[in-house]
């Protein structure tokens, strides 16, 4: 395991599913935790069970994601890890798909990521340290799944965000990468129900779902002094979903 001793590490979604997984990696790597939701019953309990530090956070608004990152930079003095994770994928099909939609999928995913990656780059940059991680998704940018038109365009806009702001910041000790997950086994993919799982669950090739933790082992290796060298760039975690090229017997 990397060591992220003494390192301040902010995780946004890191209340449940995926960034919980995250948060818990990162604060056994050493690094001090700091999880963000919206939700401040659950977040305050997450935050007491991962022994971390929560901070309610809508990153749909531009001036909370500030206010944020200051709060944190207040109190540690310094961020040098931001995991960018909130998200949701809520399911409509196209031919009924609103405008409303759309927008909310690409405010929470897409929006939200712009704003608090901006906000922590500003501290980021006057620090000329920094390890920014980004969790999109193999859907959009490699797969597709009905229901998802809207999440998918909004994953693989993070991959584009996630392009042209690591070159921003190539130059400044920052890197700035992304993980892709495939299907894993959180809360939010529990409302699925069991033959959705099982279904997933036999059809990848490594016949079993990916945990939080899974995730959480990328970042630690992105967000590690080791990975100086690595900006721009993605990770896929998957348990080999986007492998097949015909359906094997
Ligand atoms: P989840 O279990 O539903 O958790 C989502 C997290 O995001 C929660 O902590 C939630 O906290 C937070 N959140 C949602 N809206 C927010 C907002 N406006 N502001 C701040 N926090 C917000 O979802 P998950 O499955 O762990 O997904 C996490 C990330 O992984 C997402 O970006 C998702 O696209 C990506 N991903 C997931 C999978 C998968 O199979 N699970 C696969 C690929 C990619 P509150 O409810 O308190 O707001």
């Amino acid at each position: 395991m990397f060591n992220l001793a003494g390192k301040i590490a902010f995780i946004s979604g890191g209340t449940k599913g995926i960034g919980k997984g995250i948060a818990k990696v990162l604060k056994q790597a050493g690094a001090i935790t700091i999880i963000a939701g919206t939700d401040v019953v659950r977040g305050e309990a997450i935050a007491k069970e991962l022994a971390v530090d929560f901070i309610p956070l809508d990153v749909t608004d531009q001036t909370a994601c500030k206010n944020a990152i200051d709060k944190i930079v207040e109190k540690y003095g310094r961020l040098d890890i931001l995991c960018s994770n909130a998200g949701i994928f809520p399911q409509h099909y196209l031919k009924d798909m609103t405008a409303e939609d759309w927008d909310l999928v690409h405010t929470v995913n897409l929006k939200g990521t712009f704003f608090l990656v901006q906000a922590a780059l500003n501290v980021m940059e006057k620090q000329r340290h920094g390890r920014v991680v980004i969790t999109s998704s193999i859907t959009g940018e490699i797969t597709g799944i009905s229901g998802y038109s809207h999440y998918g365009a909004s994953k693989a806009g993070q991959l584009g965000f996630m392009r042209s702001a690591a070159l921003e910041y190539a130059g400044q000790g920052i890197t700035i990468n992304a993980i892709m997950p495939g299907l894993i086994m959180t809360e939010g993919l529990k409302e699925f129900g069991d033959e959705f799982l099982n279904h997933v669950k036999d059809t990848t090739p490594m016949r079993t779902l990916g945990m939080p933790e899974d995730i959480g082992y990328a970042a630690c290796f992105l967000a590690s002094d080791e990975a100086k060298y690595i900006t721009g760039q993605t990770i896929v975690v998957d348990g080999g979903q986007i492998l097949p090229e015909m359906q094997e017997a």
